[in-house]
C-alpha cells in the first residue's frame, strides 16, 4: 500500500473521456513527465484542484490534448497527492499513456487500491468504502440513492455512536477497576443498563432495515405460475421487455427453471418461468402445469398469478389460485385486449392486488410497476438509512450478543472485570464496523470486490 499507483478509472472502452488517476509521493512527477501544460507553466506550479489543459506527449510525439488536474494531499480522494488525467476515450491511447507512466515509476493499481488508501488515511470510514462499491453496482435507482446515502456516513454514524457509548462506559469501568473496593454504585449500574439498552436499540433499528437491503440488493424473486396457455411466457417476454431486462435469461443451474431479472416500477424483481422444467413422463399435462407452479411457488417470495380473463375460471385456475392464498401475490388478468369474461367478485375477495393487463398489447404493465412499487416501497426512505451489506449485519448481530452478555453480566452482579471482558468484547466487535480494528483477511475481501482504478 506505498508509493505511486496509476489505472484507468474509466471502463476500457472508446469514449468521449478516459480519466486515468494517479495517486502517491511520484505522481506529480510521473505526470509530469508525460504531460506539458497549454501555458507551459511546470507541472507543480499548475493551481491545485483545478483543470489544466494541455499536450499529452510520448516519445516526443503528441498523443492527445487533454485536461489535467493536480491535487496536493491530504485534499484528495486517497488523502495522497494525487493527478487527473481526462484524455479521449481511446483504448491504444489509454493503454500507451499508462504504460509511459508505470515506466516513469508508477505501478499498476490493484482493485479497489485507491479508496483503500483513502480508507488508510482516514478520508473514508470503513462503512463509507463499502458504499463506494455498492454505488457503483447499484442496478436500481433505489439501491444508488441509499448507497449514496451510505456514503455521506448514514450507517458509519450509527455504528461510529455505538462505539463512542461503549467506550465511554469502556474508560468508566477502567476507572473502577483501579479502585475495587469501592465498587460500582447502584446508581452508576442503572445508567450502565441504560446505555446497553440505548446502544442496542440504535444496532437493532439498523438491523430492522436489512430484510429491504436485502431486496434492493438481490432483487425479489418471484414465480410466473398458471395454467397453460394463459400467457406467462408472453407476460415473461413483455416484462422484460418493458423492464430492460438488466440480466439476460439464464437457464438455471437447479431445477431448470428460466429466470430473468428485470426492472419493474423501480424494483428489481428475479422472475422465474417453468418454461425450462422438463415434462416428467407419463404426466398429464394438466397435473404436470401445477406440478411446475407448485415447485416455483414453494421457491419464490411473490407470485404473479397468471389467469386468462378472456376464459371462465376453471379447475386448474382455482388450483393455481389455491397455491397463492395466505401469501405475497398479485393476480394479472391477462388477455385485456379481448372480451373479459373473468369472475372479478370473486377473485377480489380474495386477493388484495389484481391488475388486468394484456402481454399482446402491453396495457397494464405499467400498473404492474406501480402495484410493486406500493408493495415493496411504499414509507420506504432510500437515504442510506438501509443496511445492505451482509458483512454489517452480521457484525451487528454478534455487536447485540456481545451487548446481550455484557448487560447479563451487569443484572447478576458479577463482578467489574468479568463484565469489563464482556463489554472489550462487544467494543472489539464494533470496531469491525467503524473499520477501527478490521483484521486483513476482512479488507481484502472486500476490496476484491473492486474494480481497478476506483
Ligand atoms: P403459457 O402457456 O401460459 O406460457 O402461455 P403463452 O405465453 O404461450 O400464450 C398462450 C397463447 O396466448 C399464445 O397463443 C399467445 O399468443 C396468447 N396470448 C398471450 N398473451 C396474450 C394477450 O395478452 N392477448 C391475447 N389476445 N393473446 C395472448
Amino acid at each position: 500500500m506505498s508509493g505511486t499507483i496509476a489505472a484507468l478509472s474509466t471502463p476500457p472502452l472508446s469514449g468521449a473521456i478516459g480519466i486515468i488517476r494517479l495517486s502517491g509521493p511520484e505522481a506529480f512527477s510521473a505526470a509530469a513527465a508525460i504531460f506539458r501544460p497549454s501555458e507551459n507553466v511546470p507541472f507543480l506550479s499548475m493551481p491545485p484542484r483545478m483543470l489544466t489543459t494541455g499536450d499529452v506527449i510520448l516519445s516526443g510525439n503528441l498523443m492527445d490534448k487533454v485536461c489535467a488536474l493536480r491535487l496536493p494531499a491530504p485534499n484528495s480522494y486517497t488523502g495522497e497527492d494525487m493527478v487527473e488525467l481526462h484524455l479521449h476515450g481511446s483504448p491504444p491511447l489509454l493503454q500507451s499513456v499508462l504504460e509511459a507512466l508505470y515506466a516513469s515509476g508508477a505501478k499498476p493499481a490493484a482493485p479497489g487500491e485507491f479508496t483503500r488508501r483513502a480508507l488508510m488515511h482516514g478520508k473514508l470510514s470503513l462503512s463509507q468504502a463499502e458504499a463506494v462499491i455498492d454505488l457503483i453496482t447499484a442496478e436500481t435507482r433505489d439501491s444508488a440513492r441509499n448507497a449514496a446515502g451510505q456514503l455521506d456516513g448514514r450507517t458509519g454514524r450509527v455504528f461510529q455512536a455505538v462505539y463512542e457509548r461503549l467506550a465511554n462506559m469502556l474508560s468508566h469501568f477502567y476507572a473502577v477497576m483501579d479502585y475495587p473496593e469501592e465498587g460500582l454504585p447502584e446508581s452508576d449500574l442503572e445508567e450502565l443498563a441504560r446505555q446497553l439498552e440505548l446502544a442496542n436499540r440504535d444496532l437493532q433499528k439498523l438491523l430492522g432495515t436489512y430484510e429491504m437491503g436485502r431486496v434492493l440488493r438481490e432483487g425479489i424473486r418471484c414465480a410466473i405460475i398458471g395454467r397453460p396457455n394463459v400467457g406467462k411466457s408472453s407476460l415473461l417476454n413483455a416484462f422484460a421487455g418493458e423492464g430492460r431486462a438488466i440480466v439476460s435469461a439464464t437457464p438455471g443451474t437447479t431445477r431448470d427453471i428460466i429466470e430473468e431479472t428485470v426492472l419493474l416500477g423501480g424494483v428489481k424483481l428475479r422472475l422465474c418461468d417453468s418454461a425450462g422444467i422438463r415434462k416428467k413422463p407419463d404426466c398429464p399435462i394438466e397435473t404436470e402445469g401445477l406440478a411446475r407452479a407448485r415447485t416455483l411457488a414453494g421457491e419464490a417470495e411473490l407470485l404473479f398469478v397468471v389467469l386468462d380473463g378472456s376464459a371462465p375460471l376453471g379447475d386448474d385456475d382455482r388450483a393455481v389460485l389455491d397455491l397463492a392464498r395466505n401469501r405475497n401475490c398479485v393476480i394479472l388478468i391477462n388477455k385485456s385486449d379481448l372480451t373479459g369474461v373473468w369472475e372479478r367478485d370473486s377473485i377480489e375477495a380474495a386477493f388484495l392486488h389484481i391488475v388486468p393487463v394484456s402481454a399482446k398489447s402491453g396495457d397494464g404493465l405499467d400498473a404492474v410497476g406501480s402495484t410493486l412499487r406500493h408493495i415493496y416501497s411504499s414509507g420506504a426512505v432510500y437515504d442510506g438509512s438501509i443496511l445492505t451489506n451482509a458483512r454489517q449485519a452480521d457484525a451487528i448481530r454478534r455487536t447485540q450478543e456481545a451487548i446481550g452478555h455484557t448487560s447479563d453480566a451487569l443484572k447478576q452482579g458479577i463482578t467489574p472485570d468479568a463484565v469489563l471482558a464482556e463489554l472489550e468484547s462487544a467494543l472489539s466487535i464494533v470496531s469491525e464496523l467503524t473499520g477501527k480494528r478490521v483484521s486483513e483477511d476482512i479488507l481484502e475481501r472486500i476490496f476484491s470486490q473492486f474494480c481497478v482504478g476506483k
